[in-house]
């Protein structure tokens, strides 16, 4: 839960293993346990299950803010954006109404346009 709390963003059960695994080479921490306590957040509310791609699960804390995800292309990492877009109503067919909505940006993260 910690690790997800500090996170950048999102974290796909791979991710999470790997960074609870850093520094711990012989950790006892298998990916079924990861899975096991990610389901039991998910249950209990603490945590919401969030899919950019499909068939690529992520997840992050329950309580953050409304806020939007940016993808990478290059190292497929998620990161949160702060706040919204505004104006989103005014691209409804009249007569519509919206009851939610998922911004999704691509693009390169720092880390890989530095990378080149
Ligand atoms: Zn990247
Ligand atoms: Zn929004």
């Amino acid at each position: 839960m910690a690790a997800l709390a500090s996170a950048q963003g999102p974290m796909s059960a791979t991710e999470l293993l790997a960074k609870l695994s850093e520094g711990k080479p012989d950790s006892a921490i298998g990916i079924a346990t990861i899975y096991r306590s990610l389901k039991l957040g998910v249950e209990e509310g603490r945590l919401v299950a969030v899919e950019l791609e499909s068939g690529a699960v992520r997840y992050e804390p329950a309580d953050l803010e409304h806020h939007h995800h940016f993808l990478c292309v290059e190292c497929s990492r998620a990161f949160d954006l702060k706040g919204c877009v505004s104006d989103l109503e005014d691209l409804l067919p009249a007569g519509f109404e919206m009851t939610s909505h998922e911004v999704l940006l691509h693009g390169k993260c720092q880390d890989c346009r530095r990378a080149g």
